[in-house]
């Protein structure tokens, strides 16, 4: 049964789980934030698109031998988690250069990258999530440089996973931001959501945006395209 509210998100709301103290339920949000929520609207529908086009990309990791916190879904737009604390890095994974990329280091967008990249920036909405390295993160963080690198380590390996899982449905996998927590036992699994509002897709063969980009920039309908996707994947992973 559910338990109080925990935390409240810019996308999704935390809820305690009565008589499970190691379970979490989160319940996403029909909120589509931007530029740190500088930008905010609500799309009916897409809190349920993230709930369901996340678990079908976590039951996918999971399957490839992931750790990760998911559980099951509830309903539309609730899922059941294990508890973990969020250690606050956001892990950016690129395979082709794009956004906050091409305007930090000059690198025209759609430059394919010879080997992914990946980037650590601070989680904190006063600072604007800044760019940090490794040892700025073992400052801010609480983690050893042995947890960053089998957080790097990670994010490499479900790069490998999600840009397999994407082509299968005809998308390209640019680069996307995960969350890891540390469990009560102390190991570290992959947390969050993983959905359009956290990776950048393109078409594999026209390139079009079928992401958060087409809400940060208005180009297109976002339940539209978010759609698209959750029924692409509905068809090659079963939840
Ligand atoms: P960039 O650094 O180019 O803005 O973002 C790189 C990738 O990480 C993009 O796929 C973007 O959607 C994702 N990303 C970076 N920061 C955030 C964030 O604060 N929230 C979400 N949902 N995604 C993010």
């Amino acid at each position: 049964m559910k338990g109080s509210l925990l935390y409240e998100g810019k996308a999704k709301k935390v809820y305690s789980l009565i008589g499970e103290e190691y379970e979490l339920i989160l319940e996403y949000k029909d909120e589509a934030t931007a530029f740190n929520g500088k930008k905010h609207q609500t799309f009916r529908g897409k809190g349920r698109l993230n709930n369901l086009i996340s678990a079908h990309v976590f039951s996918y990791l999971k399957l490839a031998g992931i750790p990760t916190h998911f559980i099951q879904t509830l309903s539309d737009t609730e899922q059941l988690v294990k508890q973990s604390q969020i250690i606050p890095l956001e892990v950016v994974v690129r395979n082709v250069a794009a956004g906050s990329m091409t305007r930090r280091l000059g690198l025209e967008e759609g430059t394919e990258l010879p080997k992914p990249i990946v980037e650590f920036y601070y989680k904190s909405d006063e600072l604007d999530d800044p760019f940090i390295n490794d040892e700025h993160a073992r400052l801010l963080a609480k983690v050893d440089q042995s947890d960053l690198d089998h957080i790097k380590a990670a994010a490499h390996k479900i790069n490998k996973h999600l840009q397999v899982m994407f082509s299968e449905i005809e998308l390209r996998l640019i680069d996307f931001k995960l969350e890891f927590g540390r469990l009560h036992d102390g190991s570290i699994v992959l947390s969050d959501e993983i959905s359009p509002d956290t990776c950048r897709l393109w078409d594999q063969d026209t390139n079009r945006k079928m992401d958060k980009d087409v809400f940060r920039n208005d180009i297109e309908d976002l339940v539209e395209i978010y759609e698209i996707i959750l029924k692409r994947l509905e068809a090659i992973v079963h939840v």
